[in-house]
């Protein structure tokens, strides 16, 4: 019987952060691994106040690097 992947199954990812050096690293979960997504940037408005637009940006989770490292520490 074949089991069953989790429904939260982390999708990992194979990165070169040395060239030569191929790592497992987590697909970011922030962005589901595009390195892009709607962050909140602050709009100047001098009538208004000023105000939270989203707008797609630079992922903060990851820094657009599309993958986090796996944090093992408390494995
Ligand atoms: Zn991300």
């Amino acid at each position: 019987m074949a089991k069953g992947f989790p429904i939260k199954d982390p999708r990992m990812v194979r990165v070169s952060t040395v060239p030569g050096v191929w790592e497992w690293m987590l697909e970011c979960p922030e962005c589901d691994g595009a390195g892009v997504t709607d962050v909140e940037v602050a709009v100047p408005d001098p009538i208004r106040g000023g105000y939270l637009s989203e707008e797609p940006g630079e992922c903060p989770a990851c820094q657009g690097r599309q993958y986090v490292e796996i944090d093992d520490n408390d494995v």
